[in-house]
């Protein structure tokens, strides 16, 4: 059973409330538009990790829809009260696991803007990619979105609810075989996977490497990769931010998806062909995660 705290006038920091219960207005345009705003985080033994960096992209995606500013200090909250109420999660090698959801719904014409909380389970699917890797097919997104920045209502960088592009394309690859697409532009530049950060490591000599594409380039910039990111320049890495395309994956010593829940998926196949997988470098880079 999902945990669910609603934040209302009556309990701005979160009340819990009976999932079983009506909780959305059929009006909600959240529902009826998608429109809203939301941040995906895994909690590890009751604490979300990098909440501080969620909680900065849901305000900055928050500005870009014109919602008002969410109040961080009531979300926290709002958090803490569903962690501390909800069932028991699995074991994994960050801890005790949850799901944590932060909405923000546009609402009802009459009544406005309103946010909730929810905790699960994190997927099964999502558990079984740590472990096992994917099988990636990249597909086109359509046109370069690094173009969009300049039209602010395109919501470029904004993570909002309108997400049945993102899963539409994951059914498309599944109906090929494939369980993860990576967008690429039509001159087959690396974007992102449906809904994770591409990561992608190369040894030279002694020293390391990390790559992932431009993050300020009409992508959503990823928390996880940021959070690799950091920690692997603290640990000698070099870092490079830039133009990918599939030749560079094919040549790599590492590909991975990264996400909040799913943390690190090592990419095995990219359109049918097998790549590099490093049992070593993933473990080296779960560990800076694990830690950061
Ligand atoms: N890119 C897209 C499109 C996403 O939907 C997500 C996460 O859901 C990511 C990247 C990775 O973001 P994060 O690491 O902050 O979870």
């Amino acid at each position: 059973m999902n945990t669910v705290v609603m934040l209302t006038e009556d309990h701005p920091h979160g009340a819990l409330v009976d999932p079983a219960q009506p909780l959305i207005n059929i009006e909600d345009q959240g529902l009826t538009r998608g429109d809203g705003v939301f941040e995906t985080m895994l909690a590890a033994n009751r604490t979300v990790r990098k909440l501080e960096a969620h909680l900065n992209r849901l305000s900055n995606s928050a500005r870009m829809m014109d919602l008002p500013a969410p109040d961080h200090e009531a979300l926290r909250a709002a958090i803490e009260l569903g962690l501390s109420s909800t069932e028991t999660g699995p074991q994994t090698v960050v801890g005790e696991e949850h799901v944590v959801k932060i909405m923000i719904s546009r609402g009802t014409v009459e009544r406005g803007p309103h946010s909730w909380v929810t905790i699960t389970a994190a997927p099964e699917k999502t558990l079984r990619q740590r472990a096992e890797g994917v099988k990636a097919l990249t597909l086109p997104r359509g046109h370069d979105p690094a173009e969009d920045g300049a039209y602010p209502w395109l919501l470029t960088g904004a993570k909002t609810f309108s997400y049945a592009l993102n899963m539409a394309v994951l059914r498309y690859v599944k109906k090929q075989g494939a369980d993860e697409a990576i967008f690429v532009t039509d001159d087959r530049r690396i974007l992102e996977g449906a809904t994770s950060s591409v990561i992608v490591a190369r040894r030279e000599g002694d020293s390391k490497v990390l790559l992932t594409p431009e993050p300020n380039h009409g992508i959503l910039p990823g928390t996880t990769q940021g959070a690799i990111f950091n920690a692997a320049r603290a640990n000698g890495w070099e870092l490079g931010f830039g133009p990918l395309y599939p030749q560079d994956l094919y040549e790599s010593d590492g590909v991975w998806l990264a996400s909040s829940v799913r943390l690190l998926a090592p990419v095995t196949h990219l359109n049918g062909n097998p790549l590099t997988v490093d049992a070593a470098l993933t473990e080296e880079l779960l560990g800076y995660l694990a830690r950061s």
